[in-house]
């Protein structure tokens, strides 16, 4: 059976084998056994590839993710502009009853809004204001979460011809009437429901299909991307991005030909190379430009002992939109050994090179390096640091690679290394000015110490950890190791800047005092929006990056701004809410620790602003950041090694290194005595897999349970000692995360 396509005409059949739980959210009637028998005439959503080709003639609607196909996010709207941003006010704001965090990029079509947050849940309001037309909740199953290494996100819908189509964290993708959020059509889109994979990413949509990837690269998966018939959910073609067991023989000969770049039994864990994030239509070429992620396990000499680049890892690949058929690749990281996806968003422009205009795309992947390729075959054009980066020297023009450090090989020995598996720019959007040549990049230092793991360094053999976390670094042990090599480690930081793609050099550039900030909006306006980590909603000068406004959102922000015009009057918008993986969090380093919006919650909340708007945020909910007393005088020391290595290999990447959460998950360092009393209930048997938290059973035994509970209490009496003043500790520096 094709497990990629569940799809009778428009019927819904077997949607029920998706359900494990029904606790999650809203109720779901369209999705039971009854088919849907007619899809309604459309009447509104009436997006096609001609108006998001002209996006430009109607400024006034957002049309696409990227707001046209080149997805560039820069808008002509200039009501709101250097002039007229002291004005700006918080026209209205909606609250989205989530503290997970929001990272849609809202779609703005004829005066109504549609986006999406977390678990998938796509909301349509009206844009005046804010009142929801209907919301559709795909009743993702709750445990679902363990398989999400960066939260239970999603980046937003793709609407077309009347239709609204999201992707869903559990591997469906999912049509919806976009005047009524009746369900047309879903299909599953996952190969294989026995591996890790999830749906973050927006789907996107172009000559009457619908496309869309996955993620799961840490958990081991292989990676694709599908495309579907918009109308019917039908597949039309899937490209896969690296090679699968050979002795299963290839799909195609493109596979063979990248197989001949591995070695060892990559399979085995799955090899990665996810599409969780941009998918670019270009009209000119009929091309798709998809951005493929990182290998699995992330360390090379586990993944591919011979060597090898690994194809088609960290790579960006055009496909001939109608058949899937690669046209050209070029790869950023050959044998990537840093977690370096490629998926971070793409854009295409026109540039003037040697004189002559030329179609390029522009990508900053995770590993530092700007590139700017020729679009009609993938030529290396420029490929200048937009970072800093230490894993490689530079990238040779004549041979298109990078020339990797060598005194940051990490085989041997534990190194720093920048960017980190964060990236010096992640998912969080950039925008591109093409008149003045420049990209506002929301950019970041933030360094790993990579480490190999133990029982590879001792025993030469890496054992897979079946829907665990396999990067083969020494995980168990990550923040003792980190803490111990803290003194060295590079300063974490934040910048925008405003770059030359083409020279490499920055007009300008703001450091912010935090890394992981949101996205960026540029306008015709002159001006370049953000939202940070701080909770501050940013308005700088486009040619000089001079502050011109800013805006207390008592929230981090991650999500790219988008604006809107309706009845005359130019908006801006942004969804605030931070997390996306939280890894080191919670307690941030001066002068971060002293800012306020830190201390706040993490408020999921649609705001839309104007010229004159005199709406007001209620006060901030302060977080309880006491932590209570321990008595762990009496517990086995042990155990608590025994529960740190389970606890980092299980459970820190959601609730945190140093069982310090971000926030958008519980601080297990505050829990309560009554869930003490049912924790094995919890994290064995999944009494709350409802809400997010996974059984743990298959891979932990009741006794190991004890242990991590054990050393979460110590960890907890442990920093309130350091509260208190009563112990020291090395400062650890706040670390977040993303795919
Ligand atoms: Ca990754």
């Amino acid at each position: 059976m094709n497990k990629g396509l569940l799809v009778i005409g428009i019927a819904v059949i077997g949607a029920a084998i998706y359900f494990l739980s029904n606790d999650v959210g809203q109720s779901l009637e369209t999705s039971g056994s009854a088919p849907v028998m007619a899809a309604p005439e459309p009447t509104v959503g009436l997006i096609d590839d001609a108006r998001i080709i002209a996006a430009d003639d109607e400024p006034g609607n957002w049309l696409s993710f990227g707001r046209n196909y080149g997805e560039t996010r820069f808008s002509p709207l200039t009501q709101i502009n250097r002039e007229t941003v002291s004005e700006l006010g918080l026209a209205w704001f909606k609250d989205m009853g989530t503290n997970r965090a929001l990272e849609a990029t809202p779609i703005v079509v004829d005066g109504i809004m549609f986006f999406t947050t977390s678990w998938s849940r796509v909301y349509a309001v009206d844009a005046r204001t804010g009142e929801t037309l209907w919301s559709y909740d795909p009743k993702v199953p709750g445990e679902w979460a363990r398989w999400a290494c960066c939260d239970v996100v999603n980046r937003g819908v793709a609407v077309y011809k009347g239709r609204v189509y999201v992707g869903s964290l559990d591997g469906r993708l999912i049509a919806l009437d976009a005047g009524t959020g009746t369900e047309i059509w879903q299909v599953d889109t996952l190969v294989d429901r026995d591996r890790p994979y999830t749906i973050t990413g927006a789907p996107r949509v172009a000559n009457g299909k619908v496309y869309i990837g996955n993620g799961g690269s840490e958990y081991g998966v292989r990676g694709y991307v599908s495309a579907y018939d918009a109308a019917t959910g039908e597949q039309a073609w899937r490209f896969y991005t690296i090679p699968g067991n050979p002795a299963d023989g290839f799909e195609n000969e493109l596979m063979a030909m990248a197989a001949k770049t591995w070695t060892g039994e990559w399979w085995k864990v799955g090899g990665g190379g996810t599409v969780w994030n941009s998918i670019v239509y270009d009209p000119d070429f009929n091309q798709l430009y998809i951005g493929v992620g990182n290998g699995s396990p992330w360390t090379r000499v586990i993944r591919s002992p011979g060597g090898g680049d690994n194809l088609f890892l960290s790579s960006i690949v055009a496909l001939d939109a109608d058949t899937g058929s690669m046209n050209w690749y070029y790869q950023t990281t050959p044998g990537d050994n840093w977690d370096y996806t490629a998926v971070q968003d793409m854009a295409l422009a026109e540039l003037e090179i040697e004189g002559e205009p030329r179609k390029v795309l522009l990508q900053a992947p995770k590993n530092g390096f700007f590139y700017v390729l020729d679009r009609s075959d993938g030529e290396l054009i420029a490929a200048n640091p937009y970072a800093t980066v230490t894993w490689a020297t530079h990238v040779d023009l004549e041979t298109g690679r990078p020339v990797e450090n060598p005194d940051l090989d990490y085989s041997k020995e534990g190194k720093w290394v920048l960017p980190g598996p964060l990236g010096a720019h992640n998912w969080q959007a950039m925008s591109v000015d093409e008149a003045a040549g420049l990209v506002y990049i929301p950019a970041q230092d933030n360094p790993l110490f990579f480490d190999m793991a133990s029982e590879w360094k001792e025993t030469g053999v890496y054992k897979h950890k079946p829907k665990g976390w396999n990067t083969g670094l020494e995980f168990g042990r990550l923040a003792q190791v980190v803490l111990e090599n803290i003194a060295d480690q590079p300063m974490p930081k934040g910048y925008l800047k405003a770059f030359d793609p083409l020279t490499g050099k920055d007009k300008w550039s703001v450091e912010i005092p935090h890394y992981w900030n949101g996205g960026v909006l540029g306008t015709e306006g002159g001006l370049v929006f953000q939202g940070n980590a701080l909770g501050m909603f940013t308005a700088y000068d486009k040619a000089t990056g001079d502050k011109l406004w800013e805006f207390n959102t008592y929230t981090s922000m991650l999500a790219p701004p988008i604006t809107f015009e309706l009845d005359g009057v130019q908006y801006v918008s942004v969804l605030t809410g931070t997390g996306g993986g939280d890894l080191f969090g919670g307690e941030p380093l001066p002068p971060v620790a002293e800012h306020a919006s830190l201390t706040y919650s993490n408020e999921g909340r649609l705001l839309v602003f104007k010229v004159g708007g005199t709406a007001e945020l209620p006060a901030p909910t302060i977080r309880d950041r006491s932590i209570p007393e321990r008595d762990v005088a009496g517990v086995e020391q042990a155990s608590i090694a025994r529960g740190e290595m389970a606890y980092n290999e299980n459970c820190a990447v959601c609730h945190g290194f140093l069982v310090r959460s971000g926030g958008a998950i519980p601080d297990l360092r505050r829990v309560s005595d009554e869930t003490i009393a049912i924790w094995d209930q919890i994290v064995i048997d999944g009494l709350w897999s409802a809400k997010g938290m996974a059984g743990f059973g298959d891979v932990l035994t009741r006794d190991q349970s004890v242990d991590v509970m054990n050393y979460v209490l110590a960890r907890a009496e442990e920093d309130r000692l350091v509260a208190a003043g009563e112990k020291e500790m090395p400062q650890m520096t706040w670390l977040t995360g993303g795919d």
